[in-house]
């Protein structure tokens, strides 16, 4: 089922709204009609619409600066509870880390300079940080003016806080990072997230601001997430594809039967399987697809007929990290190996892990996310 929904793509990166979305808008729609009937709920809606464009600049100068350094970023999701780019990695070298999450917060200061600029240009003077109370301006256009004023610097400056996964988080982390160990510099940023998240939900808990209260538990928790996706991230650091892919696995060819393959999972335990001929690697067939089919399918369908064609086979000197990312990405559990041409082996995610344990000692953490940088505005 799809989450979201495209709106449009710039530079190559789809910015899609969360099907909840429009909650936000109902919200404000109640939130300002409260106070100001149908003009406030109109308000509410135009002014958070507008809140959302700054959202996605804040995303498009994190976008920016990733592809800036060649990193791909899959797409802009915007929900209820702000913007996240999605990165398809985050870049190994702190400076680009810190140019990265730099990037959101500067363009709403850019924003700021504008909105500032054009404010002396109409009225004569700055614009006030006072934008919170509309009703009491009037629901027109220099409330509005206001209003997004205020919020802009709002987001720049909580996205500020030295907390993952808040921009200031990973500034912070980058910063350490120019002269400490990384899994260090994440571990220090992490206890510095946690206190800034007690000192926010001490204050929240003082004013009695319930929303206050769960952002902190939710900025507390992330630290732990971070911590441990960097460590689980250094675990198989320096292992390629060589170390551990198997060329023992079964192979199936176009012709074996639907039933074949089945028997052989069954049987062996392999779950996905490279469909091969000559030794070159001519389809896929994944453990999904597998399990569909032998619903959907008779058993005696070939193997030809319902391999993919479109899963691209690892290099052996590919990094065990990028490759359990693209697993990840693509809900595949194995992937097919081929070098100069010819197809070499399988690997698969349990015997990453399975080298994982055996370096670390420990059990894995939960299967790595796709990473992203994340604003809550
Ligand atoms: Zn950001």
């Amino acid at each position: 089922m799809k989450t979201s929904l495209k709106l449009f793509a710039v530079r190559g990166v789809d910015i899609r709204l969360h099907v909840t979305f429009p909650l936000i808008l109902l919200y404000a729609a109640l939130q300002f009609g409260l106070v100001g009937g149908m003009a406030g709920a109109l308000f509410g809606v135009v002014a958070v619409s507008l809140l959302f464009v700054l959202v996605t600049l804040h995303e498009l100068g994190h976008t920016f600066a990733a592809q800036h350094y060649g990193i791909e970023v899959r797409q802009i999701v915007l929900s209820p509870l702000g913007g996240v780019a999605q990165l398809s990695e985050m870049p190994d070298k702190p400076a680009q880390e810190l140019v990265i999450a730099a990037a959101g917060p500067a363009v709403n200061f850019a924003a700021a300079a504008v909105m500032s600029a054009v404010a002396l240009a109409t009225s004569g003077s700055l614009p006030g940080l006072d934008g919170f109370q509309p009703w009491q301006t009037g629901f027109g256009l220099s409330s509005l003016f206001g209003y997004l004023f205020t919020t802009n610097l709002l987001l720049a400056f909580f996205n500020l806080l030295p907390a993952f996964p808040m921009d200031g988080g990973r500034i912070l982390r980058a910063l350490l990072a120019l002269r400490l160990d990384y899994v260090r510099a994440t571990n220090l940023a992490a206890g510095v997230g946690r206190a800034a998240a007690v000192a926010l939900g001490l204050y929240g808990l003082w004013t009695g601001g319930l929303f206050l209260m769960l952002i902190a538990y939710f900025i507390f928790t992330s630290a732990g997430a971070e911590s441990r996706y960097v460590r689980y991230r250094r675990a198989v650091q320096g292992y390629t594809v060589q170390h551990v892919y198997s060329a023992a696995a079964h192979r199936l060819e176009p012709g074996t039967t639907l039933r074949g393959a089945t028997d052989l999972m069954l049987l062996g335990g392999q779950t996905s399987f490279p469909v091969v001929v000559d030794e070159a690697l001519v389809g896929f067939l994944p453990h999904a697809d597998l399990v569909r089919d032998l619903r959907a399918r008779p058993p005696y369908t070939p193997v030809g007929e319902l391999m993919r064609r479109d899963v691209e086979p690892v290099l052996p000197s590919e990094e065990l990290f990028a490759v359990e990312q693209r697993m990840a990405m693509e809900r595949l559990d194995a992937l097919p190996v081929v070098a100069g041409g010819r197809y070499e082996g399988l690997i698969t995610l349990n015997q990453i892990n399975t080298l994982r344990r055996l370096v670390r000692g420990a059990s894995p953490a939960a299967a790595p996310r796709a990473h992203s940088t994340s604003t809550v505005g």
